[in-house]
């Protein structure tokens, strides 16, 4: 047996490289990683490509490794080149954010050191780092020092965090389903509608509230669906508004819709994964006035703050809603439970085991400060205003609202023929040239374009490049 102990071990040791392979592993990666980067500025932010990546599945995984060198070049080849490129200034399409360098640094400390950041006892730094975070997250929106929350994976998870502790904090039982009502808007991210299924509510009603002509939430019309469905017999307990749209970009009027939700006992949700840090910007404060008072906001890193993928959070107004309906409890976690003077993140949250996220985002806020997130996020703001400005001006544009955050809505209207197509086909042509990325949305049942300014690296440059390259097409399409 001994000997067989050891014939493994040697093959084992594979899982420990020497310093000397570490060394070299490191000096390839980086190098490639700085490729990347030192031409993040021309590299194109869409690729259509015909193998679509299918070029991974040619390399199966094996008994025996191969060397780094094949395996970058296929990295390379068919995760790095080809769809869309999110680290692209030139992404303007979705949501974008970016991927800041600071944060793969705290990343590669996060996975070496690997400490434990679902439990206190564990892994105390790691889980008061995170709380730091949180703590400082609900300082820049104005919540309370009873507020506590969790660094997700993203939005979506923050969404069903917010709306499971709200269900609990309602007390809503099975039987009340039916008969509970839930206010939103048709604009909310879908995932607010896949967090209510998951949360087993998709049998409550759902009030669509109308909305006004920059696509927000209608607050006298809410009121009033609140005190006819009450008047009825029903149960209203849950309003689900948006600090910024991902569609428009548009902030629903978050004071009213506090004060109606106090007013009723509701249950206030804000759903800011896309726009909640640009209270930030000094200006943008009044616009996102009210979402202190929420009881519950999700606000993304990965978007706001131009993370990396595999950043979101939720806040709650008060923690220990969140400890009623995520607390845990198992025999084998008993020395665990004993070290509780800070909340673990496993008490108040679905996950248990997580990667340690507070590391990628307080390496960045502390190493550069908070003042150039700040600058950024209002540059990013501007450059939405300036680009709704430029393409009002060229002739056959229409454009919708005037953004309250950084998303333009807008489209060209030909002197003949069907617009649809035309702005169908013209957003096809962009993708396909590849320099920038839209993407289109339907609003009020028209074919729309959008631009989305969020990445750290979309400059007033890449704004008119994509004014540029959208007259290119324009002229072509019209020239056949
Ligand atoms: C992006 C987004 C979400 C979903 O967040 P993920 O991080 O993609 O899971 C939810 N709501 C809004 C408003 C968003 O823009």
């Amino acid at each position: 047996m001994i000997e067989r102990i050891k014939f493994l071990q040697n093959i084992a040791l594979q899982l420990e490289p020497s310093s000397e392979t570490r060394a070299a592993l490191l000096e390839k990666i980086v190098r490639y990683a700085d490729e990347f980067i030192e031409n993040i500025y021309t590299i194109p932010a869409y690729v259509s490509t015909e193998d679509k990546g299918r070029g991974i599945l040619d390399s199966p995984i094996t008994e025996n490794g191969a060397e780094i060198d094949s395996l970058i070049d296929l990295i390379q080849h068919n995760i790095d080149r080809p769809g869309l490129n999110p680290a692209s200034g030139g992404h303007l399409g979705y949501i974008p954010g970016g991927g800041i360098y600071f944060s793969a640094l705290g990343d590669y400390l996060a996975a070496i050191f690997n400490r434990y950041a679902g439990i206190y006892f564990a892994g105390p730094g790691a889980v008061r780092m995170e709380h730091m975070l949180l703590d400082w997250m609900s300082e820049i929106v104005g919540f309370p020092k009873t507020a506590g929350g969790n660094l997700t994976s993203g939005g979506s998870i923050a969404n069903l965090i917010g709306i499971v502790a709200a269900r609990d904090a309602q007390n809503l039982k099975a039987k009340d389903f039916d008969r509970s009502v839930i206010y939103l808007t048709a604009q909310v991210h879908h995932s607010v509608d896949k967090a209510i299924r998951i949360a087993g509510l998709k049998e409550c009603i759902l009030r669509y509230i109308p909305m006004d002509s920059n696509y927000r939430m209608d607050a006298t019309l809410l009121e009033r669906q609140i005190i006819a469905d009450k008047k009825s017999g029903f149960n209203p307990f849950l309003i689900i508004a948006s600090a910024g749209t991902t569609d428009t970009g548009s902030v629903d009027p978050l004071s009213a819709i506090a004060q109606i939700s106090k007013q009723n006992n509701l249950w206030l949700h804000v759903d800011g994964a896309y726009g909640a840090f640009f209270v930030l910007c000094k200006d943008e404060k009044k616009i996102l006035r009210g979402m202190e008072e929420a009881d519950s906001l999700v606000m993304d890193p990965h978007k706001g703050l131009f993370l990396p993928y595999g950043s979101g959070a939720v806040l709650v107004r008060d923690k220990k809603k969140l400890f009623d309906s995520f607390r845990y409890q198992a025999n084998y976690m008993q020395d665990a439970l004993k070290a509780q003077d800070e909340l673990s993140p496993a008490d108040i949250s679905p996950e248990l085991t997580k990667h340690f996220r507070g590391l990628r985002l307080w390496l960045p806020l502390k190493l550069v400060g908070v003042a150039p997130f700040r600058a950024a996020l209002e540059e990013k703001l501007l450059l939405a205003r300036y680009f709704y400005d430029e393409i009002k001006k060229i002739e056959g544009f229409e454009v919708g609202p005037f953004p309250d955050l950084s998303v333009v809505t807008y489209r060209y209207v030909p002197k003949k023929g069907d617009a649809e197509k035309f702005n169908e086909m013209l957003v096809k042509e962009v993708q396909k040239d590849g320099r920038v990325f839209l993407s289109s949305t339907m609003l009020d049942g028209k074919f729309t374009l959008r631009l989305a300014v969020l990445s750290f690296r979309t400059h007033l440059d890449t704004i008119n490049l994509t004014i540029q390259i959208l007259k290119e097409k324009i002229h072509i399409l019209q020239s056949h």
